[in-house]
């Protein structure tokens, strides 16, 4: 199938992203316990790090569920296009390649990152080098949701990622499932899915689409899987 520019653009950037990103992560935690962070404060700040990247995944993927046409500019063919796939076919997301699963979340862990580490880069304050590593090990987990996606859909996994998926630390299969069940539209978080059940009971999705809804913003479709594209 012919790739049209911003995909390949999009590939080359998300290739760029995945060889520069971890190296400016490790180059922040270790200015991080430089400047007085423990590894125990990591590990707690890692587990903090779960509901939070949860909620985050879920954010992102409610939205390009949620608005926009594939024919949007920047975000249609490179964002929007692939979550509108996933739900025509589920199964489609395992002929992705790492690359392809996972070029868009590290671009925006880049875009995130580089100013992140050179614009804190004389900060010496503790307290704000905890809030660096607990951003850092949220946005990771958040960077890698759409390879724990691919797998919650996968005919079969490596004994790691079950015992993952099975300790709820990775997105588990069945509960995935709920999502692409009618009505399609719960279940949005995407890395965990730790964040699921509470954000569904306390009608999180509904109150933020009610909130752009009086801001003018209107869903593309009724669901994730009614809209047309
Ligand atoms: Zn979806
Ligand atoms: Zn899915």
């Amino acid at each position: 199938m012919k790739q049209n520019l911003s995909v390949r653009a999009a590939l080359w950037l998300g290739v760029l992203s995945m060889i520069t990103v971890p190296v400016l992560t490790y180059l922040m935690l270790k200015r991080a316990m430089a400047a007085g962070v423990g590894p125990l404060e990591i590990l707690a700040l890692l587990l903090l790090a779960f509901p939070a990247a949860d909620l985050a995944s879920g954010m992102v993927h409610w939205f390009f569920d949620t608005y926009g046409q594939v024919n949007t500019p920047i975000f249609g063919a490179a964002v929007i296009s692939p979550f509108r796939e996933h739900h025509r076919d589920q199964k489609a997301i395992l002929s992705h390649g790492f690359v392809e699963t996972n070029c868009n979340s590290f671009t925006l862990g880049l875009l995130t990152c580089l100013p992140l580490y050179y614009f804190t880069e004389n900060v010496t304050a503790p307290w704000f080098h905890r809030g660096i590593a607990f951003f850092l090990l949220t946005f990771w987990q958040a960077i890698l949701a759409n390879q724990v996606h691919k797998y919650a859909h996968a005919d079969a996994n490596n004994r790691m990622v079950r015992t993952l998926q099975r300790l709820h630390l990775f997105l588990p299969p069945e509960h995935h499932a709920v999502h692409h069940a009618a009505p399609y539209d719960r279940h949005y978080c995407i890395a965990s899915g730790c964040m699921n059940r509470l954000l569904d009971f306390l009608h999180f999705w509904r109150g933020l689409e009610a909130a752009l809804r009086w801001v003018g913003m209107r869903p593309a479709g009724s669901g994730p899987t009614p809209v047309q594209v």
